[in-house]
């Protein structure tokens, strides 16, 4: 018999779940509590259950369905990136991050990713599949059980690998169980959406009956130039993208973070910065610059700190809120799909390869 797993239930569904096993319904709270606020997947540490009905979760049911297959530790922070493994096999990564106060988990949406912007490390490999709600909170429980700080602040940010809004319906549902009291307990300021297109769906999310913060990857302050980094998601104009940002803020929620990766000689000349300062000039929006962070194998370089500080201080005086990430975990392959690639390369599986490109002129 395939075993349900628990977590890709909505919290619903979990109580009819228990009450159809013949169970009080105040059973479904304590199985949501061990499932959620003590991220327990052992049935046997349930000790509040009765013994029978833990046998019985046990044998119909599982509490997690991926396992870590990999686990890498940065030496110089304290950056921890994960390789976890599904129940078909398929693998995806996560990032644990901690800061002095803060812990950030960067989760994936998907196996691959089917855009095929050529500076992602993920868009080198194949796209395989869409990850369940399930599978999103497994990786979310996990990281937050590695982390072992129940009472720290922790942010939860879909900024792995996949395009989370060609995967609505599964986010959406990891979404509910994160914002719900006996899920996660997640409020929209810890949990950050990051996507590189798609007006309609961002509309659609802006609609939903959930509670998130949205990131909108820009990554190039014109058609022309985000067409040659990020080709399909530039089927959409910036200014149907930047329409649905601001559809986005007048639902009632959060002002959106514009994602900018500065790659020397593609996007951060004085005159990228000037118009992206134009673009966002008293709008709505935070101004998040990323320093590109190389791969193994790259045509492309991070910016040194010089570059940075000049694209920056044009921009200051007319964008709003601008901050620049600093990379973390640069020795561990940490910008999004660089484990998962090098252990696609171990499998001797081939690794498509991405086009150099250079801006005419520049
Ligand atoms: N598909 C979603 C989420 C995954 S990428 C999106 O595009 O938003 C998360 C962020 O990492 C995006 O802003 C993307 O532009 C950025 N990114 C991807 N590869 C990077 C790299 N090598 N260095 C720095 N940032 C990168």
């Amino acid at each position: 018999m395939n075993r349900i797993h628990l977590r890709n239930l909505s919290l619903d569904d979990l109580r009819q779940l228990v009450t159809s096993h013949g169970q009080p319904e105040y059973r479904y709270r304590q199985l949501a509590t061990w499932m959620y606020a003590r991220l327990e997947t052992s049935f046997a540490q349930m000790t509040d259950l009765p013994a029978e009905y833990r046998a019985r979760l046990e044998a119909e049911t599982r509490a997690t369905s991926i396992r870590s297959a990999l686990v890498q530790e940065s030496a110089t922070d304290h950056t921890r990136k994960f390789l976890f493994e599904l129940g078909d096999g398929a693998r995806v990564e996560s990032v644990l991050m901690r800061y002095e106060h803060r812990t950030t988990l960067c989760v994936s949406s998907q196996v691959g990713c089917p855009l095929d912007c050529i500076f992602c490390e993920t868009a080198k490999g194949n796209f395989q599949r869409n990850l369940t709600a399930g599978e999103i909170l497994d990786q979310i429980c996990t990281l937050k059980a590695e982390a072992g700080a129940q009472d720290q602040k922790i942010n939860v940010v879909f900024m792995g690998m996949g395009e989370p809004l060609l995967n609505l319906e599964e986010v959406v549902r990891a979404l509910r169980v994160m914002n719900d009291p006996l899920g996660l307990n997640m409020s929209d300021r810890r949990i950050t959406v990051s996507t590189s297109s798609f007006p309609e769906r961002i509309r659609e999310l802006a609609d939903a009956d959930v509670s998130c913060s949205l990131a909108l990857s820009l990554n190039a302050p014109d058609d022309e130039t985000r067409k040659q980094l990020m080709p399909k998601a530039s089927r959409f104009t910036i200014d149907e993208l930047l329409d649905a940002a601001r559809y986005f803020v007048r639902s009632g929620r959060r002002r959106v973070t514009l994602e900018y990766v500065l790659i020397p000689g593609l996007n951060m000349s004085i005159a990228d910065a000037d118009t992206l300062g134009r673009l966002t000039h008293r709008q709505p929006f935070k101004l998040n610059l990323i320093p590109y962070n190389p791969g193994r194998v790259d045509p492309f370089q991070r910016p040194s700190e010089e570059e940075i500080d000049r694209f920056v201080a044009r921009l200051l005086p007319v964008a709003p809120a601008v901050t620049v990430r600093r990379s973390r975990g640069v020795d561990i392959d940490a910008a999004c799909g660089q484990l998962w690639n090098a252990s696609l390369n171990e499998k001797k599986k081939p690794v498509k390869e991405t086009a150099s490109f250079s801006r005419g002129g520049d």
